[in-house]
Formats: structure tokens, sequence, C-alpha cells
């Protein structure tokens, strides 16, 4: 069993020189499986190539919230035609983000319920970003759970409280490279949520874990964040290797 990152994009133009060798240095540091989030129409192609060549690069197809603008229909239309023509892993990643723009908060909200609905037809788990939104992201997703609706809330930097909103939801909490900040405040939150409800993540090429901070990130430093985790619960690595790469296979629901 070795190491997911159940968030990476490392389709990104950062990428563009040396992916190969980013690749590498992530089968070298033990990791299994790479889960790349869609954003919108522009990165699609250059997703479906890294999944192409490299068989631990998995795609996922959705219309991401700071994506959502007046043409958010056409966006729609596109991440529709590719989810029925052929498998994804997850519908993500989709949500609400208010950080940059308020004004297009009910498009967020309608985009996501509709992609919310696809995943459910499709049974697949959806990946949701949500930033300066909590209580906006979690309103739709108790308005729109039932049996089929699973996931994951990706970068998850909250309180112990909306870890345990999320919980009840039945949601998992996508844990990345706050977690290794000094004033990221996962520190006193995380040892009080029961390790079964996280997956890691990196993000990349956001979001470097110390010592990286401010760098680019990379799948690569999944272990250097699952080390910290284990500081943060007094348990192995291992243990924690083992957790979150058995939860991140129940979220995207692959057999090993
Ligand atoms: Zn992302």
């Amino acid at each position: 069993m070795n190491w997911i990152d159940t968030h990476a994009h490392i389709y990104d133009k950062k990428f563009r020189e040396d992916l190969s060798d980013v690749i590498d240095q992530c089968r070298e540091d033990g990791m299994q499986q790479i889960y790349m989030p869609n954003v919108d129409h522009a990165s699609i192609d250059a997703m479906l190539e890294v999944e192409a060549k490299f068989p631990e690069c998995v795609a996922t197809m959705g219309l991401h919230p700071c994506s959502v603008g007046k043409d958010f229909e056409k966006e729609l239309y596109i991440v529709e035609e590719w989810l029925n023509r052929r498998k994804f892993a997850a519908v993500g990643e989709i949500g609400v983000d208010l950080y940059w723009d308020k004004t297009h908060l009910s498009r967020q909200q309608e985009a996501f319920r509709i992609q919310v609905n696809w995943a459910k037809e499709r049974n697949l788990p959806i990946i949701i970003h949500c930033r300066d939104a909590f209580p906006e992201t979690l309103e739709l997703v108790e308005e729109l759970k039932d049996d089929r609706l699973r996931g994951v809330f990706h970068c998850f930097t909250g309180s112990e409280e909306e870890a345990r909103r999320i919980i009840d939801l039945g949601f998992y909490l996508g844990i990345g490279g706050v977690a290794t900040f000094k004033n990221g405040g996962l520190d006193k939150v995380l040892p009080h949520i029961e390790l079964k409800h996280l997956v890691l993540e990196t993000d990349s090429p956001y979001l470097a874990p110390t010592p990286y901070r401010g760098k680019r990130n990379s799948p690569a430093y999944i272990p250097l964040i699952g080390k910290r985790v284990a500081e943060l619960y007094g348990i192995s690595t291992e243990e924690v290797l083992a957790a979150t790469t058995a939860n991140a296979m129940a979220l995207y629901r692959e057999n090993g």
C-alpha cells in the first residue's frame, strides 16, 4: 500500500517543463495514485494528456466555482458532454468561492446543484471546493444530501465544529499542506477527529507544505503531510498511510 494524492492539478502549466521528472520523484517517494480535479473547459485537454501518459494519474470532471461566470451554461454543457462520453473518478471540483467575488453566488449555487445531480445519476463522489463560503456550501450539501451523495471537502482548514458537520454528512476532509504550517490551526482540530474521516491532498501546484512553503507544490510531498498528521495524532506515519490510503480508495471506490 502506498500514498494517494486525492487532489493535484499537475496538468497545470507550472509542470509543463518537467512533469516526467516530477512523476519519477513521486514514484520514488511511494505515490500510488494522483487524482486530478478539473477546473473548466481550458484545463481538460492538458489533464487528459497527463492521464493518458501516466497510469497513476486519474482525471475527474467538473466546473470550478471560480470559473462560473456569465457563460457558465456553456461551460456546464462541455462538462456534461464529457461525463456522458467516458468514465471519470469523480465530479469536481465544484463548490462555492466567495473570496474574490460575491456577485456570482446564485450562479455558483445553480452550477453546484446541476453537477451534484450528474454525480448522483452516475454514482460518483463529488470534490467540493469551499472558500469563504462554509455556511453557503454546507446549506447546499444539506439540501441535496441523499443516499447517493458522497465526496470530500477539499483543502479543509476549518474549526472542529465545521469538521463535525462535514463528517455528519458522511463526507471526507481533504487535508493538505496547511496542516504543516505553524499557524495553520489544524493542530488544534485534527487530533479530535477520527482518522477514518481524512484523506490527504496537495492541491499542487498551490499550498506547498513546510519546508517548501511558497514554492511549487508537488504530489511527491504527500509523505511530508502524512508525517505531520502522524505527529499531530501521536501515531506512526505507517498508520496514517494505511488509513488515509484506504479512505482515498473508498472515496474514489478503487479496489486497489
Ligand atoms: Zn483544486
